[in-house]
């Protein structure tokens, strides 16, 4: 029996030859439809991306919808940055009004400067009343690649705790002895500097001359004019009001995406008409 004569006789084959135009093989969706011309197939692929365009229109649709509404996630994530704001303003005012410190005039205890030799071992020698603090510096300098890096001064000698005042209370001993401590400090640098580089060395009198009170907070003042007060002060205001600033840009990147979205809804309505009318063309029923 030829071959042919066998798939005459298949039911499935003949059900298939049955449809007008069918080439698609088993397992594929038959869409119902208008016969299409011979040899065109009905495009299932076609069908299957129009289909998804048209879901990720709907989801754009949807979007568009949301944005245009008074109630919608751009505006509530705006309502939570701007409780944010409120409560970063709330702790920014408690810093401008950090209580000023009320602390006692440092004694007038003189206050004299001794050997200082800027070239390492560097040495620079202060004394109060007749107290030496020595500060130094190692012998080794450190070479990294194509410069010298010169060693720091290190207290080697002299308490600054000794220097605070018997008669006041604990805390304010510990801080004046704190603040003592990292005004020698940047004195000593100072004096080094102004050795290595020829410039005269400042006159001191007293223990005033080294640690004031700082008009501005009431803590003390180191050499220079330094208050670690003030500057920590500054630097938590600044990151704060930073935070502000970010916390601003954030709310107007969230209006201008829901404006963006909300102005695409004509286009999603419009896009979303023509897909349906390729589809429809095609025979799917929506
Ligand atoms: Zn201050």
């Amino acid at each position: 029996m030829p071959k042919w004569r066998f798939w005459e006789k298949d039911p499935i084959r003949e059900q298939s030859s049955a449809l007008p135009g069918r080439t698609a093989t088993a397992g594929e969706p038959i869409v119902p439809t208008a016969a299409p011309p011979r040899n065109q197939t009905p495009a299932p692929e076609r069908i299957a991306t129009l289909k998804r365009r048209r879901d990720g229109i709907l989801f754009d649709l949807e979007q568009s919808e949301l944005a245009q509404q008074e109630d919608n996630p751009w505006r509530q994530r705006i309502a939570l940055l701007e409780e944010t704001i409120v409560d970063i303003r709330a702790e920014r005012t408690a810093v401008d009004e950090i209580p000023r410190l009320n602390l006692p005039e440092p004694p007038a205890t003189p206050v004299s400067i001794g050997e200082v030799r800027w070239e390492d071992p560097a040495l620079v020698e202060i004394t109060i009343v007749d107290r030496p603090f020595r500060f130094e510096s190692d012998l080794d300098w450190a070479e990294r690649g194509t410069y010298v890096s010169r060693n720091d001064l290190e207290l080697r000698s002299g308490d600054p705790a000794a220097i605070a005042p018997a008669g006041w209370d604990g805390p304010t001993r510990e801080r004046f002895s704190n603040r003592l401590n990292e005004s020698l400090f940047i004195l000593a640098s100072d004096l080094r500097n102004r050795a290595e580089n020829d410039e005269p060395l400042p006159n001191l009198s007293t223990l005033g001359d080294l640690i004031a009170p700082c008009p501005e907070c009431g803590d003390w003042k180191l050499w220079g004019g330094f208050c670690p007060s003030c500057a920590e002060r500054a630097q938590r205001s600044k990151a704060l009001d930073d935070e502000i600033i970010a916390r601003l840009g954030e709310i107007s990147r969230e209006e201008e995406e829901r404006a963006e979205i909300a102005e695409r809804l004509p286009v999603a309505r419009r896009r979303l008409t023509d897909v349906d009318a390729e589809l429809s063309a095609l025979g799917v029923v929506l």
